[in-house]
């Protein structure tokens, strides 16, 4: 830093997205209106079992969102998808295809853009030796003033302000749109609980920045009860046989496709799995977050996950199919 240079906090108070900020993870969300809690929450509430809505983030799926009954015996009517909001969707609804599209074509306006991306690309500074690190970094260094006036245009700033601007009304509306569908389901006593899969319950460095899910989470918990609930397993275990092995495999469909080699294989389908042990096939969202809200009711009953979906739960006994000639084609 300069002498006499102004550090500007960007982390003030005010903007903490997390509402719970000060306030212990664990408690209970009993006759809480919003926030965010621990799975460990779920055992420390006392009284009846809330309504339970299950979110499973990922990549593909940004959301997929269930509503969960436990009073069901057949785990296809266990719990009912409520919304799925997948990343396509996601991408062209904020602008973030547009704002991808106008950044090509103006690296197109000129020559020097594209070039001084190749040349980056050529001097890569990952896994080089130091030598060839400090050659190459002075060759970055350099494209770094060709790109400059790009990056640093007022043009790109104005798109990139833009984008963030759409970005934080679609999140709104969205979350708004979703808090609306989860009370129709379950009520004014429904509980969240959202898969944790991919980030820690601290929060920390994450500013209204971060990825979609993360910022879609924050503003969740500020409107309902928000539960992160352990991913273990979820996406590996049947919920029909709840077995002990990691059953569930992408099936293959129909395309063929030829290897250079000559050799033919059927491509697998995404966003599809198939038990290898009962047969059963499942969209592989909808089934981490029937396995989402299952963890969540057993963490609310007996402050563990439920049996299958424990880390133990590979030691226990196999499928009997499987421990013969495995059957899936
Ligand atoms: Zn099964």
């Amino acid at each position: 830093m300069l002498e006499g240079e102004v550090r500007v906090h960007w982390k003030s108070g005010k903007h903490k997205a997390d509402p719970n900020a000060g306030a212990p993870l664990d408690a209970s969300f009993a006759g809480r209106p919003h926030g965010l809690f621990s799975k460990k929450a779920a055992h420390t509430t006392t009284g009846p079992l809330p309504s339970v809505v299950a979110i499973d983030p990922g990549q593909k799926n940004i959301w997929c969102a269930s509503y969960y009954d436990a009073t069901k015996v057949d785990s296809r009517g266990e719990a009912t998808k409520l919304l799925n909001l997948s990343r396509p969707q996601y991408n062209r609804e904020t602008g973030v295809d547009g704002f991808r599209k106008w950044l090509v074509k103006a690296k197109k306006t000129s020559s020097r853009f594209t070039e001084a991306e190749a040349v980056m690309a050529e001097h890569s500074l990952k896994s080089v030796g130091i030598e060839g690190y400090e050659s190459n970094l002075v060759v970055q260094r350099r494209q770094f003033e060709v790109l400059k006036y790009l990056y640093g245009s007022r043009t790109f700033a104005k798109r990139r302000f833009l984008l963030a601007r759409r970005k934080q009304r679609f999140d709104t509306t969205f979350v708004n749109g979703a808090v609306r569908t989860f009370r129709e389901a379950g009520g004014d006593d429904v509980v969240v609980a959202y898969g944790d899969g991919s980030f820690p319950t601290s929060m920390k460095g994450m500013v209204g920045g971060g990825s979609a899910h993360k910022r879609l989470m924050a503003l969740l918990s500020k409107k309902m009860r928000v539960v992160l609930t352990s991913e273990y397993r979820t996406t590996k275990a049947c919920p029909t046989c709840r077995n002990k092995d990691e059953s569930m495999v992408q099936p293959k469909g129909n395309v063929v496709v030829t290897y250079r080699n000559g050799l033919q294989r059927r491509t697998r389908i995404h966003g599809l799995s198939q038990c290898s042990c009962c047969g059963t096939l499942w969209s592989r969202d909808y089934a981490a977050s029937l396995n989402i809200a299952r963890s969540f009711v057993s963490h609310f009953r007996t402050g563990d996950p439920a049996g299958y979906l424990s880390a133990a739960a590979r030691s226990g006994p196999r499928c009997s199919k499987l421990l013969g000639v495995n059957t899936v084609v």
